[in-house]
C-alpha cells in the first residue's frame, strides 16, 4: 500500500505544484481572498469533494474570542470560506484547515522575482504565501488526490472535511467563524501549516497592540536637549524586550524547544515625525507581543500596561518631560490557539497583519525545533 501511495503522489505531484502556482498568482491578502477560495474550490471538487461556500459577514465577530477584523470597507463583497467534504452523512472524522490569507507583500521591489508570480529556481517554489500557507492546500490536495486512487473507499465511512478559511493572519476570525457560525469540527483536526515535518505542541498567547508615545516637540536646533518620541519609544521597546525575555524564565512552557523565545516583542510599525528638522512630538509604536498561553488577553493587558506606566514612571526622559506619556490601544487579540478577542473599549481595529506566525512549534522528532 506505501509504495501505492507514493507512487500515487509522485504522479501527481506537478498537478499540485500548478494548484499551488495557481494560488499564488492571486493576491490573497486579507480581505482579498475569494478569488483563490474559489480555486480551491474547483480542486476540491475534482478531486471528488462536495464543496460548501460558507457566507463570512464583513465586520467584527460578536465573540469574546474574536479578534482584529479589517475595516469592511477595505474587504471584497460577499466573502465566504469554502468546506470541501467527502460525500456522506452525518459528522466529519477528520477535518483539515488552511487559511487562504497571506500577509501583505511590502516593498516588491526587493524581492527577486515578483511576489505573486510563482517562480521555480533551484528546486524551490518562490512567492508571497508559498509557505504559509498555500503549500499546505497543495500537500493536503495531493494527498487526497493519491489516496482517491489507491483507497477510493477510504472515507466512506470515516467522513473527511477539508475547509479553507480566511483572516488567519489577522488573528483567526475565519477558523473562530467556522466552527461557532456552521459548527465545522471533528474530533481529529490537522492544520497544514508548514513545519518541516514537525508536530505543533503548543501555542502562544499574542497581543496586538499600539503605544503612543507623547513627548514634546523641539526644531532641531535644540534637539538634542528635547525629549524625542522616537527615541522614547525605543527604550520602552526595549523595556518590553526584556520583560519577555524575564517571563521565558518565569512563564516556561513545556511545549516549547529549549533556547526558543516565545514570548518575542515585534515592533511591526512606527508612525512619527513631521519632517527632518524637527523633534518628533509624537509616535505610535504598533506591537506584536507573545505571552504564556495561559494568561489570557485580559492578564497580558494588566501586565503590560503595569510595565509600560512603571516605564512612564521611571524612564529619566520621561520624567524629565512633563509632558510625556504614552497611551496604549488598538487592536488586541490573544490567542492560544483559539482564543481570540477585541475589548468593546478598543477603537475600532485598523486593517494591520501580523508579520509572523505565533511562533512556538515543537517538532516531535529532530530537529527539536520548526519556527514558522
Ligand atoms: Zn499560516
Amino acid at each position: 500500500m506505501q509504495a501505492l501511495i507514493d507512487a500515487a503522489i509522485e504522479a501527481n505531484a506537478e498537478r499540485a505544484v500548478a494548484f499551488l502556482e495557481a494560488l499564488i498568482r492571486v493576491p490573497s491578502t486579507v480581505g482579498q481572498e475569494q478569488a483563490a477560495l474559489e480555486i480551491f474550490a474547483r480542486e476540491a471538487a475534482a478531486v471528488g469533494l462536495d464543496v460548501t461556500h460558507l457566507p463570512f459577514a464583513a465586520g467584527p465577530l460578536a465573540d469574546p474570542r474574536a479578534g482584529v477584523s479589517p475595516d469592511p470597507a477595505t474587504v471584497s463583497p460577499d466573502r465566504f470560506q469554502v468546506l470541501a467534504v467527502s460525500p456522506g452523512e452525518g459528522p466529519l472524522h477528520l477535518l483539515l484547515n488552511g487559511h487562504m490569507d497571506v500577509v501583505p507583500a511590502d516593498s516588491p521591489e526587493l524581492w527577486t522575482s515578483p511576489p505573486f508570480a510563482p517562480e521555480r529556481r533551484d528546486g524551490r517554489l518562490y512567492g508571497r504565501g508559498s509557505s504559509d500557507m498555500k503549500s499546505g492546500f497543495a500537500i493536503g490536495m495531493l494527498a487526497l488526490r493519491a489516496l482517491g486512487e489507491v483507497a477510493p473507499d477510504l472515507f466512506a465511512n470515516q467522513r473527511l472535511g477539508f475547509i479553507a478559511v480566511i483572516e488567519e493572519e489577522c488573528t483567526g476570525n475565519g477558523a473562530l467563524r467556522s466552527v461557532a457560525e456552521h459548527g465545522v469540527t471533528a474530533p481529529e483536526v490537522i492544520l497544514l501549516e508548514s513545519t518541516e515535518l514537525g508536530l505543533l505542541l503548543g501555542g502562544v498567547g499574542l497581543i496586538w497592540l499600539n503605544v503612543k508615545i507623547i513627548a514634546s516637540a523641539s526644531h532641531a536646533n535644540s534637539a538634542d536637549r528635547a525629549v524625542n518620541a522616537v527615541d522614547l519609544g525605543m527604550r520602552l521597546v526595549e523595556r518590553l524586550r526584556n520583560w519577555a525575555a524575564a517571563l521565558l524564565e518565569t512563564e516556561p512552557d513545556p511545549a516549547m524547544p529549549p533556547g526558543s523565545n516565545a514570548y518575542v516583542v515585534n515592533l511591526g510599525t512606527i508612525k512619527a515625525g513631521d519632517w527632518l528638522s524637527s523633534s518628533p512630538a509624537t509616535g505610535t509604536f504598533g506591537l506584536r507581543i507573545g505571552y504564556p498561553r495561559g494568561w489570557g488577553a485580559d492578564r497580558a493587558e494588566t501586565e503590560l500596561r503595569a510595565v509600560i506606566a512603571d516605564f512612564v514612571a521611571n524612564d529619566p526622559d520621561s520624567r524629565r518631560s512633563r509632558r510625556s506619556r504614552s497611551q496604549v490601544s488598538g487592536p488586541r487579540a490573544t490567542c492560544s490557539q483559539k482564543t481570540i478577542r477585541s475589548p468593546a473599549t478598543s477603537p475600532r481595529p485598523t486593517k494591520r497583519y501580523m508579520a509572523r506566525h505565533p511562533p512556538v512549534s515543537c517538532s516531535a522528532a529532530p530537529p527539536m525545533h520548526a519556527f514558522t
